[in-house]
């Protein structure tokens, strides 16, 4: 009732959203763009639908702002996808292009070349000044380029040597904006909001040009092309298809792996999709849906990190639905750690020691810090972690950890209000067979037997 009360209100109160943008994360995925740009420079002005599939195949008749970045080389902005943004721009769209040639190659630079704008080596010295409405507005800054433009563009941020760091120009009824990168934010937590004061308004006003229909849903567009792999639905687009055979056959290297270490399924209806991010930058899991980055660790020329990657992300799908407290992400990447183990890959050992190297650092045979302290460091936190997985094998097992794993299916009923680290010590003290509470405590974790409603063994 309440509910139906409040959206009365907001049809009411405020006028239709005006502006349909579109951040695209299917040149080059990075969780920033993946809602964070939305948040810092569009919430509240505009609603947004991230693109994972083809940009060639995106459906721009409904939008008004386009959000791209200078890409990655390994997926060039194909001819497919240069023509759909022209014909948006054609149409009246308004894009920006967050790009600086001072790092890599770029994949977007030939496009802007076709219309005059050069991203150039020179970096943007600070500060900047604002043109026109942006003049007598504080520009921040964090490092990137200068760019060049011809005559048809007009500047809006001039750096201290008068280059331009941010432009526009039309483009047949629509508007084309380049500007370096370090303009905008980049952080995954949304928490640098630098600009924040003129970047929105400024888009905004621009893509409201074109008319857009704001009671036609706003959707989200996934990628567009997929094949089943066993029970896995694999998700990719034209630019990420050439990854997604090697990542899959990797996947069925390792799951066997993580069946043996866990000695358990995955829980029941997870890793139902496996869907493959134009990144480098690691992955995510939802638990049904595990989201790998295609060249992680520099795959597939090297392997390792992709098999870690692929067993930590799955690994998140193993202990549903019931996380693990403190160590949940090191469980996943200690489950890695021995699948690449298995596979007779030497990194993997190196990985454990590296690790371990740092948290004895910290404390040196680990009894004295609390891991589940707020001020915990992560290090201290993971080589902790490893060191008790380690421990455990080496005493109960091998197989102490499947012997975990199935103990923790068979104890924790459904709907359980969570799962707390007193828990899981009364789990693995079941699946050993002994009391391992002194055990922990003797490594200052803060467990009580007391705070479980598990039994003894
Ligand atoms: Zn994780």
């Amino acid at each position: 009732m309440l509910q139906v009360l409040c959206l009365c209100l907001s049809l009411f109160s405020s006028d239709p959203v005006k502006v349909h943008s579109v951040c695209d994360v299917s040149q080059q995925f990075t969780f920033y763009m993946d809602g964070r740009f939305y948040r810092q420079y569009l919430k509240g002005q505009a609603v947004d639908a991230r693109n994972w599939g083809s940009l060639s195949e995106l459906n721009l008749s409904n939008v008004n702002l386009l959000v791209l970045t200078g890409g990655d080389r390994r997926i060039p902005y194909d001819e497919g996808a240069i023509q759909n943004i022209k014909r948006f721009l054609d149409s009246g769209g308004t894009v920006l292009i967050m790009a600086d040639g001072t790092g890599e190659s770029v994949p977007i630079s030939p496009f802007l070349e076709e219309f005059g704008a050069t991203l150039t080596q020179e970096k943007a010295v600070g500060p900047l000044t604002g043109l026109g409405a942006l003049s007598d507005l504080e520009i921040e800054f964090r490092r990137g380029g200068a760019v060049q433009f011809t005559s048809e563009w007009s500047p809006l941020i001039l750096d201290s040597k008068a280059r331009s760091v941010l432009a526009e120009r039309s483009v047949g009824q629509g508007t084309l904006i380049v500007g370096s990168r370090g303009l905008f934010g980049q952080k995954p937590d949304a928490s640098d909001p630098i600009n924040d004061h003129w970047v929105g308004q400024m888009l905004v006003d621009r893509a409201a040009r074109k008319a857009i229909d704001p009671g036609i849903r706003h959707r989200v567009t996934w990628a567009e092309d997929s094949k089943h792999a066993g029970p896995l639905k694999i998700e990719f687009h034209d630019g990420t298809e050439q990854f997604a055979d090697e990542i899959v056959e990797v996947y069925h290297e390792v799951r066997p792996h993580l069946l043996a270490i866990t000695g358990v399924e995955p829980s029941p209806g997870m890793i139902q999709r496996l869907l493959i991010l134009p990144t480098g930058g690691g992955g995510f899991s939802s638990g049904v849906c595990i989201a790998i980055g295609a060249w992680w660790g520099g795959f597939p020329d090297k392997r390792y990190p992709m098999v870690e990657l692929i067993s930590h992300e799955a690994g998140h799908s193993w202990v549903l639905p019931y996380p693990e407290p403190v160590w949940n992400e090191p469980i996943a990447t200690w489950l890695g750690i021995q699948v690449g183990r298995r596979m007779g890959m030497p990194e993997a050992e190196a990985t454990l020691q590296r690790q371990l190297r740092k948290g004895r650092k910290l404390d040196p045979d680990f009894s004295t810090l609390n891991p589940m302290a707020e001020d915990a460091k992560r290090d201290l936190v993971w080589a902790k972690s490893y060191y008790v997985f380690e421990s455990l094998e080496n005493k109960y097992g091998p197989g102490a950890m499947a012997k975990y794993f199935q103990k923790k299916r068979e104890v924790l009923g459904p709907g359980r209000d969570g799962y707390t680290m007193d828990d899981c010590v009364a789990v693995w003290s079941l699946a050993v067979n002994e009391d391992l509470f002194p055990w922990f405590r003797s490594m200052a974790f803060d467990v009580d037997r007391a705070r479980t409603d598990l039994p003894r063994p």
